[in-house]
């Protein structure tokens, strides 16, 4: 059945969500490219430290100006910047977000960056600057994700990827995109320079695969932050025989919810079996995919339930498809005791 989906540009949290991702994203590129250079050591993470914190500088800042009484729960805080040992960065930090905000001072950029320090509500904002910091640092692919919750369920998310076109390609230093999804009203993309009033929003829509064998598995670059091996046990129990694509950050979901892979699984690394997942880096994405005709739980089918914290409490890992495969991907969890 087609989709009759209308995303309304005018309503005011999606014009602010968009255009408050569109500006920390374009300022996050441009560190990147400013800041990521064959001159950088091997441990020197700065160029994402202050990315990091004039991300959430510009969307904290913006925040207040929009909707000054809402929460919002960020992932940094501004607590080490503060420190004189960090005044370098807060310069750098604050030079930057001056390119966007003029004439901000280092301690407007700290109390922008700390109006992300509350916790969850009834309703609230919620904002990863930049989700997938080590695809940052390796100029690959990273996001800067932003999502409003009412109720423990997201309503509103939107996704700002500069090293993915809109067209759904990897592309370092090219335009980027940002994608949108409001509950009920379908998922959009659009180049990240695109103007916000809907011209230049396609809809997104999940792949119709249904042969295990085509299943496109995503997964983490990272090892660390899956359980590799009994991902490939997975797909072997499931059929699965096409090739996995590795990627950083959400930008993961973007790809299931435009139909570039099929299956895209967060299972617990052996190293961390307790771990659970941070609100921010999956509210976002996960209604993107959810607006695009997929669907989205735990490792045990669980509806997500981003009403316990700044974690998913009561989730365990995450199971995100195109729907079609859905049952047949948390029956091949079980089986292999994911
Ligand atoms: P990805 O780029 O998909 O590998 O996911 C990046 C996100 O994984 C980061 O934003 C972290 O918050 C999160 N992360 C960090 N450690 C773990 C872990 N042990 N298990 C799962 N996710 C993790
Ligand atoms: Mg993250």
């Amino acid at each position: 059945m087609e989709q009759v989906n209308r995303m309304n540009w005018k309503e005011p949290r999606v014009k602010f969500a968009l255009q408050a991702v569109q500006q920390a994203a374009t300022l996050a590129a441009a560190i990147q490219n400013e800041m990521v250079t064959e001159a950088l050591t091997k441990d020197d993470r700065s160029p994402v430290t202050v990315a990091d914190f004039a991300a959430q500088a510009v969307v904290g800042s913006l925040l207040e100006g929009a909707f000054p009484g809402e929460l919002l729960v960020g992932e940094e805080r501004a607590e080490v910047l503060r420190s004189p040992q960090e005044r370098r960065t807060l310069e750098q930090t604050t030079t930057f977000v001056s390119r966007v905000i003029s004439g901000i001072t280092p301690e407007e950029v700290c109390d922008s960056i700390d109006r992300g320090v509350d916790e969850p509500g009834e309703n609230y904002w919620t904002l990863d600057p930049i989700d997938g910091t080590k695809g940052f640092l390796r100029r690959a692919q990273y996001a800067t994700a932003f999502a409003y919750v009412e109720s423990g369920r997201v309503m509103l998310g939107v996704l700002g990827c500069p090293n993915l076109n809109h067209d759904l390609q990897e592309s370092r230093g090219g335009n980027g995109c940002l994608v949108i999804a409001s509950r009920g009203a379908g998922s959009w993309i659009a180049p990240l320079d695109a103007e916000l009033d809907g011209s230049r929003f396609k809809q997104l829509k999940v792949s119709s695969r249904s042969d295990p064998g085509e299943a496109r598995l995503l997964r983490s670059y990272e090892s660390g932050h899956t359980d590799a091996d009994l991902i490939d046990i997975f797909q072997a129990e499931l059929g699965g025989r096409a090739d996995p694509v590795r990627m950083d950050s959400q930008t993961k979901y973007a790809l299931l919810a435009s139909g570039k892979g099929e299956i895209y699984l967060r299972l617990l690394s052996p190293a961390k079996p307790d771990y659970r997942e941070k609100i921010w880096d999956q509210a976002a994405g996960s209604i993107i995919v959810e607006e695009a005709g997929g669907k989205v739980t735990d490792l045990d089918g669980r509806q997500l339930d981003f009403s316990q914290g700044r974690t998913l409490k009561k989730n365990r890992g995450i199971c995100a498809t195109n729907g079609i495969f859905h049952e047949r991907a948390l029956k091949a969890l079980k089986a292999v005791r994911a």
